[in-house]
C-alpha cells in the first residue's frame, strides 16, 4: 500500500493502520528462512583459519595501537595538541583519541609546554601514577631543553631531568605533522620492546615506516 508523502498524520488513521500492518506483513513474508550463521566460515578447513604470531608481537600491537595520553599540557605547545586531536589530523587513526584526565588510565605523556621547577614535582607525581608500561614524548624546544627559557632560574631545562623521555620532537611549537612523526617513531619503538624485560631488543622486520 502506498501512503502519499504529502499527507501529514496527526493521529493514527485507518489508512495509516493498514499501511503499518502491510509493513509488518512484508517483513513477516520475507523472514521465513533463518539467516545463515555469520560464523559459518569457522567450519571451513582449519588450516585456512589460523594465524601464527608471537606473544610479543600481538601484545605490542595492542599497546602501540591504543596509546592513551594523560592530560598534562602546561604551556603553549598544548595548542598543537588541540589541533592534532581535531578532524584535520585525526589522531583517532592511531587509536589515540582519548585524553585521560586520570594518569592511572594513561600510558603516554606528551610534554606539551614549558615546565617550571614549581610544577616539576606535580608532573613527576603524574608520571609516577601512570601504570607500567608507559612512555614519554618530549614535545617542543621547551620539553626537550627548556627552549628559549632555558637560562631562566625557574624553568626545568628539559623534561628528561625529572622523567625518562622516549622520543624528542623539536620545534617551537612542533607542527602536528612533526608530532605525528614522533608518535610513529614511538610506535616503532614499542613494537621492538620485549614484553618480558631483560630480554634483548627484537630485530625490526619488514618495511620500515
Ligand atoms: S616550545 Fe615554543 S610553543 Fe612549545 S611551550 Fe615552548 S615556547 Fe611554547
Amino acid at each position: 500500500m502506498e501512503v502519499s508523502s504529502d499527507k501529514e498524520y496527526i493521529y493514527s488513521s485507518t489508512e495509516l493502520d493498514r499501511y503499518e500492518g502491510q509493513v509488518i506483513e512484508d517483513v513477516k513474508a520475507s523472514s521465513q528462512e533463518s539467516i545463515p550463521d555469520p560464523d559459518a566460515w569457522l567450519e571451513e578447513e582449519l588450516s585456512r583459519n589460523i594465524l601464527l604470531t608471537t606473544v610479543d608481537a600481538i601484545i605490542n600491537w595492542g599497546r602501540r595501537s591504543s596509546l592513551w595520553t594523560v592530560s598534562c599540557f602546561p604551556a603553549c605547545c598544548a595548542i598543537e595538541i588541540m589541533a592534532i586531536e581535531g578532524p584535520r589530523f585525526d589522531l583517532s587513526r592511531f587509536g589515540m583519541d582519548i585524553l585521560r584526565a586520570s594518569p592511572r588510565q594513561a600510558d603516554l605523556m606528551i610534554t606539551a609546554g614549558t615546565l617550571t621547577w614549581k610544577m616539576a614535582p606535580n608532573v613527576r607525581r603524574i608520571y609516577n601514577q601512570m601504570p607500567e608500561p608507559k612512555w614519554v614524548i618530549a614535545m617542543g624546544a621547551c620539553g626537550i631543553s627548556g627552549g628559549i627559557f632555558r637560562s631562566s632560574y625557574s624553568v626545568v631545562p628539559g623534561y628528561n631531568k625529572i622523567i625518562p623521555v622516549d622520543v624528542y620532537v623539536p620545534g617551537c611549537p612542533p607542527r602536528p605533522e612533526a608530532l605525528i612523526h614522533g608518535i610513529r617513531m614511538l610506535q616503532r619503538k614499542i613494537a621492538r620492546t620485549p614484553v618480558v624485560p631483560d630480554l634483548p631488543e627484537l630485530p625490526l622486520k619488514g618495511k620500515q615506516e
